[in-house]
């Protein structure tokens, strides 16, 4: 009988009540590995009352406390390291050593929230005018939300509670319904890092859930990751409701391979970055655009040898480069996307489709899938697959490259690969993309600076992380204030001016 998740809310556990349930899967075996509840509205009605009424203490509590919670918390994930990278693996099905370095990619953005103090500083401007000082404020905003996609278990929900706790907001993290055993176990760290219950609540659930947190009133932000689609609806309903939203989206993320590249090099960086995690990543590279006929036949040669070497295997194993997909379903739709792309007539240089490893064949493994020759046309360039696929486009030109990534409905993460500086330079300047890599295939910047895609993978203002995040979970006020009052300044019909 698989083990039955439960909510975390007000600092303990709480089994669901709603009685509708999602299986989650172990993808190395196939086996539901857990029930997980779905929480019904009224179930996210009291998780929220219950940030709700733990705001106004914590958002009184000074900065300098908060960071004290944060650097505890960042102990407490430091040494829990190996059981949250064992969380992944297990339920997303990511390479311990991937896993790991996922869960290091959002602890960075707790150490980046240590900070808060310096963060939450204000600007001052003294005797504005007559014994008049300006000065501005930064204040947490109440009770916001993040709802979060299955592919970053760890790293996306501490891009968003590490800062929106940080800054003296409650909140209520909505993980994946596929894998959502690392958020409700960094619940658990942050009661133990001191934060009081109900700063921090977990629930479980599908878009029901969502729909509820998106329309309380008593949610002041919506912080968002996951598909377009999903993306969109997040935008517009909880900007209907009168609420700051950020929702970070879909991606299709080109590498674009000029003639002077290093060839050897472009080809270690595409196996990274094309299949490590799967191809599950929102900054995987899953078009490359090689710049004339020599350099796509050297890279087809090269590439194909590598991705039909690839190691695929079960995640915890030290020797697999490549775990399974995060379930069934997703694992037919990626297959389903590579049926498509040989209708479509690209060429399919390796055919990963029925790659099982040995003693897993109930798994999610598929291996890994080339494609040459694929034109703007074809879905399988137009769409995101999220998959270990590949799609190599060539391109006749510089100027053809770029035009390429600045059509494409996608604009979050793109590689240049270059000995050429001007290129390079040129290319980083006039490229439609939110974070660009010059030799660099996935580039994801750190934590104080921010990250947020272009176009469709992005909707909304604010980046994660970074002083957008600061900016995003805080609102300013910003007063005016006379002292001493003893100066008369008589009664004034005029727009105050300054004398
Ligand atoms: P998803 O959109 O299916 O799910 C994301 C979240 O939305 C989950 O918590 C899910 O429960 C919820 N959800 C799903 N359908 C919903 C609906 N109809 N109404 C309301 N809520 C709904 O995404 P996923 O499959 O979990 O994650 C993969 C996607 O996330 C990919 O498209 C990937 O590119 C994207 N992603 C983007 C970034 C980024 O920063 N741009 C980062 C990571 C992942």
């Amino acid at each position: 009988m698989p083990e039955e998740l439960c909510h975390f809310i007000g600092g303990k556990t709480v089994a669901g009540t709603s009685g509708r349930y999602g299986e989650m899967f172990n993808p190395t075996t196939g086996e539901v590995a857990a029930r997980v509840p779905f929480a019904s509205s009224a179930e996210v009605e009291a998780a929220v009352t219950d940030s709700a009424k733990a705001f106004p203490t914590w958002a009184a509590t000074s900065p300098l406390v908060r960071a004290r919670v944060m650097f505890r918390f960042k102990s407490l994930i430091e040494e829990n390291m190996d059981e949250l990278a064992m969380l992944i693996s297990r339920q997303h099905g990511k390479v311990l050593s991937d896993a790991r370095g996922s869960v290091q990619r959002g602890l960075e953005v707790v150490e980046f929230a240590c900070g808060i103090p310096h963060l939450l500083k204000g600007e001052f401007s003294d005797n504005v005018s007559r014994g008049i000082d300006l000065y501005s404020l930064r204040q947490p905003l109440g009770v916001a939300t993040g709802i979060t996609p299955f592919n970053f278990p760890a790293m996306v929900p501490l891009w968003m509670l590490a800062i929106a706790v940080a800054c003296g907001n409650t909140f209520v993290l909505k993980p994946s319904e596929k894998d959502p055993g690392c958020s409700l176990r960094l619940g658990e760290l942050m009661v133990s890092a001191g934060a009081p219950p109900g700063v921090l609540n977990v629930i479980t659930g599908d878009r029901e859930a969502v729909d509820a947190l998106l329309t309380d009133e008593r949610i002041a932000a919506v912080s968002f990751v996951g598909s377009t689609p999903v993306a969109r609806h997040v935008y517009a309903t909880a900007a209907a409701h009168g609420k700051r939203v950020q929702a970070m989206a879909g991606a299709k993320n080109h590498m674009v391979v000029l003639p002077d590249a290093d060839i050897d090099q472009v080809v270690d960086a595409l196996m990274g970055a094309g299949y490590g995690s799967a191809g599950e990543r929102c900054m995987a590279i899953s078009v490359v655009v090689a710049v004339g006929e020599s350099t796509a036949e050297t890279l087809r040669e090269r590439l194909a040898r590598r991705v039909r070497d690839l190691r695929v295997g079960p995640p915890t194993d030290p020797k697999s480069e490549m775990g399974p997909l995060v379930t069934r379903e997703h694992l037919d739709k990626v297959k389903g996307y590579v049926d498509l792309g040989v209708e479509e007539g690209a060429d399919l240089v390796v055919d990963g489709r029925s790659l099982r490893p040995e003693g897993h064949e109930s798994g999610f493994f598929m291996g890994g899938c080339l494609f040459d020759h694929v034109t703007p046309d074809m879905r399988i360039y137009r769409e995101e697959i999220f998959g270990p696929v590949l799609c190599m486009v060539r391109a006749t030109s510089f100027e053809e490259a770029l035009d390429l990534v600045d059509r494409h409905q996608f604009g979050n993460g793109v590689a240049v690969f270059t000995r050429d500086g001007d290129a390079a330079r040129e290319f980083t300047h006039r490229v439609q993309a939110g974070m660009v890599g010059v030799n660099v295939p996935i580039p994801v910047p750190l934590s104080f600076y921010t990250f947020g895609g272009w176009k469709q993978s992005a909707f909304g203002d604010a980046n994660q992380h970074g002083m957008d995040g600061v900016r995003f979970f805080t609102r300013t006020k910003t007063v005016t204030s006379r002292w001493p009052t003893g100066i008369r300044a008589g009664a004034e019909f005029v727009m105050p001016t300054l004398k």
